[in-house]
């Protein structure tokens, strides 16, 4: 007699479910995946139209082997979905030398024999006019990096998953979770479901759910900026890379143009504050953030138009150390939580769906994941605010 495949519920359907739905799904789970939202929905951190993927990280070589995977599993679901999700365009990180961001990128990409450029202010200025660099800065460019497409990522994902089975319950909100001696009953859109295991990936929206009382997460609020180019041929991902621009002033992370018009910043420099709840999201900037966006990109970016012609507001759930929360929920029986991002979590989130599935199929997984133990957090209170 053969076992009938797990039941597995996922909630949460942004990029870090819908990858844990495609790969359990692929690997024969009965995979229920809930959301509150739509698929693609822009009101938690999985939309916007671009996110960076780089391979020399910045928060410490011990990605690198998720990067690498990530990179693999990226190319799969592209051939899966049937679309082109991720552009490989270079990456720059922009600033002084001795600036933390750019030491980082140095040590870790010769920690781990990654390729890399780094050019002076002239150098930067012949290959990428775009920027401006002030006297004494460089440029570290990464060309394993690129630009990936969010909504067509989430919705790819999701439509792969429901290719090889999955339930996809959208506009579905969980409203209720409760352990049983079989595994979870959850409660949603009116119904019951009883499944065997839990998959815990609500974002920004952590704190809501019971079982993950003990994990601290905070929701916070992070503003991109489109401002329109003036040649726009020369801010396409062909000639501008994606761009992690380190300034005393004016620190934001930049994506070249995808919609034929605009290039994308997201402001570091301004902070991203913590929200009471998701829900709670503003849907615009203040004028005095707008005025502040357009300061850096009239000093930063002279090839663009400094009045933004489009703002979106996004919410992502960061931990106290800005790493990630991966692995079993503390306290909780056949329960996986992977939440807390800390805005870095997009270019890795293929890799993520696969340690899922490798913790609810065989409650272990070869990718090395210490570093992201959720019983971790509690002992930890260090903060900050960036990345991307
Ligand atoms: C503006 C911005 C720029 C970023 N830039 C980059 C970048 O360039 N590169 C990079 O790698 N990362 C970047 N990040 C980080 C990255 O996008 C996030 O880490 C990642 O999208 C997190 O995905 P998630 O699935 O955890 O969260 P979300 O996408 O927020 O998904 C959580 C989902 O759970 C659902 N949910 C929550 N509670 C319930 C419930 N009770 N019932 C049903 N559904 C529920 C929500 O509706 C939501 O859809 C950026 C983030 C932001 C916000």
């Amino acid at each position: 007699m053969t076992a009938s495949p797990p039941r597995v519920a996922i909630v949460g359907t942004g990029v870090i479910g819908a990858m844990a739905a495609w790969q359990l799904a692929a690997r024969g789970a009965e995979v229920l995946a809930f959301d509150r939202y739509g698929r693609g929905h822009d009101r938690g951190a999985s939309a916007g139209e671009s996110r960076i993927f780089r391979t020399v990280y910045k928060e410490g070589g011990s990605y690198v082997p998720l990067l690498r995977r990530a990179g693999e599993l990226w190319r799969e679901l592209e051939r899966a979905a049937g679309r082109a999700l991720l552009t490989m365009c270079g990456g720059l990180t922009i600033g002084a030398p001795d600036e933390p961001d750019l030491r980082a990128v140095r040590r870790c990409a010769e920690e781990a024999g990654l390729p890399h450029q780094i050019l002076d202010r002239t150098g930067a200025a012949e290959r990428f006019p775009q920027h401006r660099l002030d006297p004494g800065e460089i440029a570290f460019l990464d060309p394993n990096a690129g630009v990936l497409r969010p909504e067509p990522s989430v919705q790819g994902a999701l439509a792969v998953a429901e290719a090889a089975g999955a339930r996809i319950l959208s506009y579905t909100g969980v409203e209720d979770l409760e352990e049983t001696s079989a595994g979870w009953r959850l409660r949603a859109g009116g119904q019951t479901h009883a499944v065997d295991h839990l998959v815990l990936t609500p974002g920004p929206w952590a704190a809501t759910l019971g079982p993950l009382a003990a994990i601290p997460v905070e929701a916070r609020l992070i503003t991109a900026c489109w401002f329109a180019a003036r040649e726009v041929a020369a801010h396409r991902p062909d000639r501008l890379p994606i761009a992690i621009r380190r300034h005393p002033e004016a620190g934001f992370s930049c994506f070249p143009a995808l919609d034929g018009v605009a290039v994308k910043i997201v402001p570091h420099h301004l902070g991203w504050p913590v929200i009471d709840s998701p829900a709670d999201l503003p849907r615009s900037a203040t004028p005095e953030f707008a005025q502040a966006a357009s300061a850096a990109v009239a000093r930063l970016l002279p090839g663009l138009i400094p009045q933004p012609v489009r703002i979106g507001t996004y919410a992502e759930g960061f931990t106290p150390d800005e790493h990630a929360a991966v692995g079993p929920v503390p306290g909780a029986a056949n329960a996986t939580v992977l939440t807390g991002f800390s805005g870095h979590g997009f270019k890795l989130a293929p890799v993520f769906g696969e340690i899922a599935a490798d913790l609810v199929l065989r409650g272990k997984t070869e990718h090395d994941i210490a570093a992201l133990d959720p019983r971790r957090l509690s002992r930890n209170s260090q903060r900050s605010t960036r990345s991307s």
